[in-house]
């Protein structure tokens, strides 16, 4: 016997909580050994289709559940690749996948459900319901076998062993009954079947189970006799390949959980078979919940990719653009090589017919929910209307007529979020521009000076509180031939003829003033300006030019950002009693000016969100006025 093996220590924690869980669902152990199962019969079978030098008939194909009341041993079999060594090494003795439990924190994973359904933890959900479970397999690429043991707590065991084909036996001891819970379920027959069909009906493999049951004897009327069989337990159809009509929604859930595609209920399945150009059938899923990764680079897109049901790839990315990296699911196609290498198929015509097909299905199904289920598709933008809108804004743009009328902000007259079209379609004659004010928050931006204008006007204002947001409009420029305007540009595009003239002899008036204050503030600001815009403020900063005020701070975060800066105008509101205050000054105290601009300029900067450039000269001029 070797030396005992010690878990990685990620894995360890997940043992722990998995062997300590009260969740409810134990049974759903089962589902995940059978779907390993699958998968492994999977890559075997398309060994054996792409390799001549195997021979083999369909019927080698298949899971096998059986059980062992006395010993209380409950045994899945399959005759997939089996692991090597250092395959078991690898695979049962660390968690898999990228760690991903690190992302949690210790609060987060106290729940084991939310563990169970976010990364599923597959195998070691055995020790759920297992004291020991030992493992028997055959790799069928180095034809030697081994068992792999392990009672959970104390690491676990690999010795070599005999086996005759290729493939994997789990032997389950099941636990002894406890006080609170019964585990003999998970050894009546009856009840195993039961469980095979709920979770794993479509797997695309026999499960075979050995059925006893009672039959009428022949001769004698009243006698009965036991009669055991083999009998195959699901129905072995792929759902996909199912008729939409024989499908309910929990069907389309099931298989949701089962694929590990999240831990949430899918807002939307959209099930295809199409017949067209090119052969296809796809099942593709709506999350509601973003993964807990989904916004960071380790998040990869993807779609299953089989060819006539043999699986061909487990994340074929080339299947959906990466606005669209949000949805889950399979594509199957008889018209797909089985042989096709990964740098051949980007370049496959059939797969990208059938990528930009499913593309404008997708876009139909979210705008068909949009129009139809706005609650729902507000859960949905929720989750993802940022990756639209970083959609709209990549690759210069070109996709932004597929998204924009996907997008969503928050409007001031509505309290609620609303779409472009229906902004523009409730703009009053006049009215010029899509108007938008950006901010931390859409508090603040309530609050912002800028927008008493375009309020009073009776506009609407869209409210952008992501920083992708005014990126994203710049790249679209324009909606329904209206174009954005921020409430803090420059020229709000508002004012009557009238008022333009009235405005530029007030600049005239002011021309002195205004130009000695900008020499105060020595090359901070572009311009000094009577402000259109503000009614009860005293003081704001607008922008000319493209790059606005919060795009400044945004592409001030970034490492490469070439300090650029936007064109800032400072306007003053020549109704409010400061303004009589500046011109009495310059007339009569240039210091005083020179006092009161600073701090004006520093109030506009902290309305902004900016930070004044030296607090304590700024407290100082304030400690001034009060004298
Ligand atoms: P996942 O199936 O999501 O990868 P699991 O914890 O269920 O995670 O399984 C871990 C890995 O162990 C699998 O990816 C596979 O490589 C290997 N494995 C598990 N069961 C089998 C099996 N029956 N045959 C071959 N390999 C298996
Ligand atoms: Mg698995």
């Amino acid at each position: 016997m070797t030396a005992t093996k010690q878990f990685e220590a990620e894995s360890k924690r997940l043992l722990d909580i998995m062997i300590n869980s009260i969740y409810s669902q134990k049974e759903i152990f089962l589902r995940e050994l059978i779907s390993n199962a699958s998968d492994a019969i999977d890559k075997m079978y398309y060994k054996a289709l792409t390799d001549d030098s195997i021979t083999f008939n369909p019927d080698d194909f298949y899971i096998k559940v059986s059980t062992d009341q006395e010993n209380r041993i409950l045994k899945i079999e399959d005759t997939g690749v089996g692991m090597t060594r250092e395959e078991l090494e690898e695979n049962l003795g660390t968690i898999a996948k990228s760690g991903s439990l690190a992302f949690k924190n210790e609060n987060e994973i106290e729940d084991g459900h939310d563990i169970i359904g976010q990364f599923g933890v597959g195998f070691y959900s055995a020790f759920m319901v297992a004291d020991t479970v030992t493992v028997y397999t055959k790799s069928a690429d180095s034809g030697e076998a081994f068992k792999w043991e392990s009672n959970g707590a104390e690491g676990y065991t690999i010795d070599p062993a005999d086996k005759g084909t290729h493939g994997t036996e789990i032997y389950i001891k099941v636990k002894e009954n406890s006080e609170e819970e019964s585990y003999d379920e998970f050894l009546d027959d009856n009840r195993l079947q039961s469980i095979i069909k709920k979770y794993s009906d479509y797997i695309r493999y026999p499960i075979k189970m050995e059925v006893t049951e009672q039959q009428p004897q022949e001769d004698t009327e009243e006698e009965t006799v036991e009669v055991t069989e083999e009998k195959t337990i699901n129905n072995m159809i792929p759902l996909w390949k199912k008729n939409k009509d024989e499908l309910t929604e929990e069907d389309y859930e099931a298989f949701y959980s089962e694929k590990h595609y999240g831990f949430d209920k899918p807002l939307k399945h959209i099930h295809l078979n199409i017949d067209g150009q090119v052969r296809y059938q796809a099942l593709l899923f709506i999350p509601e919940q973003p993964p807990f990764d989904y916004y960071t680079h380790d998040y990869e897109k993807g779609l299953e990719l089989y060819s006539n049901g043999v699986l061909i790839m487990e994340k074929c990315a080339d299947l959906l653009p990466d606005y669209f990296s949000f949805v889950k699911g399979i594509v199957d196609s008889e018209d797909l090589s089985l042989n096709i290498s990964r740098e051949m198929l980007q370049h496959d015509r059939q797969l990208r017919l059938i990528a930009k097909n499913i593309k404008n299905k997708i876009r139909k199904e979210l705008q068909g929910m949009l129009k139809n289920e706005r609650e729902n598709y507000e859960k949905f933008f929720q989750s993802f209307g940022r990756q639209l809108k970083f959609g709209v804004q990549m690759d210069f743009g070109s996709h932004k007529d597929d998204l924009k009328d996907l997008l969503l902000f928050y409007s001031s007259k509505e309290k609620k979020m609303v779409s472009l079209a229906e902004y523009v379609e409730r703009m009053p004659e006049d009215q010029q521009y899509i108007y938008y004010a950006t901010g931390d928050s859409i508090d603040r931006i309530e609050k912002l000076p800028q927008t008493e204008m375009v309020r009073d006007k009776g506009y609407e204002i869209l409210y952008f509180t992501e920083d992708i947001d005014e990126f994203a409009i710049k790249t679209m420029m324009s909606y329904d031939d209206k174009q954005f305007k921020s409430v803090a540009s420059g020229d709000l595009g508002i004012e009557d003829e009238e008022e333009e003239e009235q405005e530029k002899s007030e600049q005239e008036e002011n021309k002195s003033l205004f130009e000695e204050m900008k020499n105060q503030l020595d090359g901070k600001v572009k311009d000094i300006r009577a402000s259109k815009r503000l009614k009860s403020h005293p003081v704001c900063l607008a922008a000319d030019g493209e790059v606005s005020i919060e795009m400044e701070k945004i592409l001030q975060q970034m490492p490469d950002n070439q300090n650029i800066k936007a064109d800032k105008v400072l306007e003053i509101n020549i109704n409010h009693d400061v303004y009589s205050s500046l011109k009495e000054a310059y007339d009569n105290d240039k210091e005083k000016l020179k006092l009161y601009t600073n701090l004006l300029y520093n109030q506009a900067l902290l309305i902004e969100g900016l930070p004044v450039e030296d607090p304590v000269a700024f407290t100082n001029d304030m400690c001034k006025v009060m004298d």
